[in-house]
């Protein structure tokens, strides 16, 4: 969810839509761009077997496929809209830079409710922080929902799986969310490999 502007296609997976926040080199994009994550917890998927949060993602990305167009478009909104539950029909002062479209939508409907209520809760607190942060005019583009995995391949106190020689880590092992945690429990990993 990017109230901004540079965001990109994250994956290529057929009928679906994948958007990750990003800055540019140098931080020369047109908008400013962030991503606003929400938690969701294991009592949030849409049921209990290991890979149900990974049924949750595909559930909103085939979604934004759908609300796109189904060309890879990215539903947008802006912020405004997003807040009154009404879907954009003109952009406003933000124009989306997201390739390769963004498509006017309305996000309530393509998040769960949970969602849609936390990310109204919150951007005008960072609003306080970051002016114009809330802008009317500021555009929601969605969904970024590979933020962090929604699982976890267990593994031992010597970080060793069931699996023999197997030392899951960083970010698709579940350990990690983003650059630096990631490279925390690599070098974490490393160590106990190395000591034993
Ligand atoms: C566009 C983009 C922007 C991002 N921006 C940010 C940001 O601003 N801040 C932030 O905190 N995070 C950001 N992230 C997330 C961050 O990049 C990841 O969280 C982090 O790189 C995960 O590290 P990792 O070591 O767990 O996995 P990776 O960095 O994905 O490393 C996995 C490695 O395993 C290799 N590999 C995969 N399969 C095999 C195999 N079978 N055999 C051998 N090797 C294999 C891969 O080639 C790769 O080198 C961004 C991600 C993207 C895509």
């Amino acid at each position: 969810m990017c109230p901004g502007g540079y965001v990109v296609p994250a994956t290529s997976e057929a009928n679906a839509v994948v958007t990750n926040g990003m800055s540019q080199w140098q931080r020369q994009g047109e908008n400013a761009n962030s991503a606003v994550v929400v938690s969701v917890r294991p009592e949030d998927f849409p049921g209990d077997d290991v890979l149900a949060g990974i049924a949750l993602q595909r559930q909103i990305e085939r979604s934004a496929f759908q609300r796109g167009g189904m060309s890879y478009a990215a539903p947008a909104q802006r912020w405004e809209d997003f807040l009154l539950n009404r879907a954009t029909t003109a952009w406003g002062k933000v124009k989306p830079t997201y390739r390769p479209a963004a498509a006017m939508s309305d996000l309530n409907g393509l998040f769960p409710a949970f969602v849609s209520e936390s990310l109204k809760a919150g951007i005008p607190l960072l609003a306080e922080k970051l002016s114009g942060f809330a802008d009317g005019d500021a555009v929601l583009t969605a969904p970024e929902t590979r933020s962090s995995a929604p699982y976890r391949i267990v593994r031992d106190e010597k970080g060793e799986s069931s699996v023999g020689g197997l030392y899951p880590a960083g970010e698709g092992a579940g350990y990690a969310g983003g650059i630096m945690s990631s490279a925390a429990d690599g070098m974490r990993s490393a160590e106990k490999i190395c000591v034993g």
